[in-house]
């Protein structure tokens, strides 16, 4: 059981006031909110043992490396993948897909077939077309249906043994559909293509177990469960990233440099060019113990309230339809109201404090689907409350009824 006073408590932005009303964070999908924790940790580094990592003899660089290597050991823990180095800290989910994309450009030839789906966030669809310009793979799309789901038939027809990277993810940011990656993992690897899972909009909610899923590439940002911007992971499978060339050339990722040949550092250092997020790497542990510490079990079942508890209210409003109903899905409401445009209703509950995304959520194609320029959408989080979505609701009726 979720201890929602106390854990409020633990988020000092939480108490700000915004256009002098009390803030309500429900914009949870595009960025976390950080416990003290978390922030004490970044400040503690650059008071104490602010250093560069894996260079010097000197104490405060190996106590900067020690911590690094500590939180990689964390993160590894937590996704349970087999070896350390299988875990390479990024900037984030799209820094994460563009290595594996830019990797694949040597493995890739025309007539390839690169398979994404119909709910991909922007960045698990740019840098993917971009790979089939350069090398003449074709992009092919798995589709979704008026729930917001992907339809598991047509991906199996779509399967070849042209297929040779299957990437989806986990959680669909725009709907908040739980995508079946496990049944996809399973069927993709029965022609032989690879997987990569974009997992950053299910890291705040669950736990993954990238063995027990079997993926060959699971990436995530740091911003999204607690941790700081510009930090994330790139997961992937040890045969994976040693037959993969690295992403950017620099330092830290070689073992000798000549004017004639360089050869590359081992992992996880071959993809991790140049003086990384130091701070922010070390301060991502800190946030995954955080959340371990309040549980995903009591995670899941307090948002999971939250959003059964928001769905029936705002359903109460005539004219509201919500996009994305699929049966397995996170606490994320996409809605419209009949008339209105969603930036309006984004802008006048702003005005009260509340803070929603409204517009296409980096994923153009799921709003043509549904032939909508955009939607408002509610995301929340753990500490979030009921009283929050009260707060909310009304605001949404008074915003409709201005606008009416
Ligand atoms: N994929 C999904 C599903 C996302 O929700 C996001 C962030 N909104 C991204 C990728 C990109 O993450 P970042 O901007 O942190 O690289």
């Amino acid at each position: 059981m979720l201890d929602i006073n106390k854990i409020r408590a633990d988020f000092p932005i939480l108490t700000q006031k915004v256009n002098g009303k009390p803030l309500v964070y429900f914009d949870n999908g595009a960025t976390s909110q950080k416990p003290k924790v978390v922030i004490d940790a970044i400040v503690k580094y650059y008071e104490e043992i602010n250093a560069n990592i894996h260079r010097g003899v000197h104490t405060l660089s190996q106590l900067a490396t020690d911590a690094y290597e500590v939180s990689r050991g964390k993160i590894q823990n937590h996704i349970n993948a087999k070896f350390p180095y299988e875990v390479i800290f990024t900037a984030g989910t799209t820094h994460g897909i563009n290595a594996i994309a830019n990797g694949f450009a040597s493995i890739l030839k025309a007539g390839d077939e690169v398979m994404v789906s119909a709910l991909e966030h922007h960045s698990n669809i740019v840098p993917w077309q971009m790979l089939c310009e350069k090398t003449g793979a074709k992009l092919v799309v798995i589709p979704m249906n008026e729930e917001g789901e992907l339809i598991l038939s047509e991906f199996d027809k779509l399967l070849s043994d042209k297929t040779k990277i299957v990437t989806v993810n986990h959680i669909s940011n725009a709907l908040g559909t739980l995508n079946p990656i496990k049944y996809i993992i399973d069927k993709a690897h029965q022609f032989g293509a690879a997987v990569l899972i974009d997992g950053a909009q299910a890291v705040p909610h669950l736990k993954p177990n990238v063995q027990e899923l079997d993926c060959d590439f699971y990436v995530f940002s740091g911003h999204k469960i607690c941790g700081p911007t510009g930090t994330g992971v790139l997961y992937g499978k040890e045969e994976w990233l040693r037959k993969l060339p690295p992403y950017q050339g620099g330092g830290e990722m070689i073992a000798t440099v000549s004017f004639e040949k360089t050869t590359y550092a081992d992992l996880p250092h071959k993809f991790e060019a140049g003086t990384p997020n130091i701070a922010g790497g070390i301060v991502l542990g800190t946030a995954i113990d955080y959340l371990n510490e309040v549980g995903f079990e009591n995670i899941q079942a307090y948002e999971h309230e939250l959003l059964e508890y928001a769905t029936s209210k705002l359903l109460e409003i005539e004219g509201l339809r919500i996009f994305g109903t699929a049966k397995e899905k996170t606490s994320v409401i996409s809605f419209n109201i009949d008339g209105i445009h969603p930036y309006d209703i984004g802008t006048i509950i702003d005005k009260l404090g509340i803070a929603v995304r409204t517009g296409h959520h980096c994923a153009q194609p799921i709003m043509d689907f549904y032939k909508i320029p955009g939607t408002i959408r509610a995301s929340f989080a753990f500490y979030n409350s009921k009283e929050e979505i009260d707060i909310f609701v009304e605001a949404v009726k008074k915003a409709k009824t201005m606008l009416s």
